[in-house]
């Protein structure tokens, strides 16, 4: 039989719940670059909109219901927080962007912090961009991507809240999201469906994660 190329070998399921339900701590929550802290291990950004349901996200990934509070605590909605994963690798929370109700400049300030750390971090192996499953990519999301075009940094759209999404709506979003990705040179180019409340695509995710450490 033909051997699988890496990215199709199944990955046991026992390794990778080993390391999602061990160990994570908070290492630090870096407002501007100079608190982001030296690295310690590949380190794996999340982005999106606000709302979009990255906190979340971070939290059903590692099977906790707390850990990507931190992110909501106000105040510290604008900094990267960064955790530190079984020692093995890093997961970033990044401010979420779009949010109507914050001053421009507020916006900025948050945009220069989060675009300078995915334009300049070596050891940034992946960017998830998440999108509501029911609203499709947005500008904001665009703007990214395009920055990490340019910056030659590897990204994966991840679509949210696919149980609030009708068939035929999550189908049209799929679709488009992956026609459009292949404008994109740094992008994967198949995405990743989940939902947090259900648990779907959760080890679609952690594999994909894996595999790049
Ligand atoms: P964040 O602002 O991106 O961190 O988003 P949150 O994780 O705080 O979620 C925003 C809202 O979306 C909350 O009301 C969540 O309960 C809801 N939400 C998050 N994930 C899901 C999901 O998988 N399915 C559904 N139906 N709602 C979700």
């Amino acid at each position: 039989m033909p051997e699988l190329p890496p990215e199709l070998m199944p990955i046991d399921p026992v390794e990778l719940r080993r390391l999602f339900g061990g160990e994570c701590d908070f290492i630090a929550g870096a407002p501007v670059a100079a608190a982001v802290p030296p690295p310690q291990g590949p380190e794996f950004g999340f982005v999106g909109r606000s709302n979009v349901g990255k906190s979340s996200l971070v939290n059903a990934l590692t099977g906790r219901k707390t850990l990507a509070r931190v992110s909501h605590t106000p105040g510290r909605t604008q900094q990267l927080n960064f955790f530190n994963l079984g020692g093995r690798l890093v997961l970033v929370d990044m401010p979420g962007y779009g949010f109507a109700k914050v001053s421009k400049a507020q916006s900025n300030s948050w945009n220069k912090l989060a675009r300078d750390y995915l334009r300049g971090r070596a050891a940034l192996r992946c960017v998830f961009i998440l999108v509501d499953s029911r609203h499709g990519l947005k500008d904001t999301d665009r703007d990214v991507m395009k920055l990490l075009d340019t910056a030659a940094v590897s990204y994966r759209i991840v679509l949210t809240k696919v149980d609030e999404a009708k068939k035929a709506e999550l189908a049209t979003t799929q679709q488009a999201v992956t026609d459009e990705l292949k404008k994109h040179p740094a992008a994967f180019p198949d995405i990743i469906l989940t939902s947090a409340h259900e648990g779907t695509g959760m080890d679609d995710l952690r594999s994909s994660i894996y595999r790049l450490i």
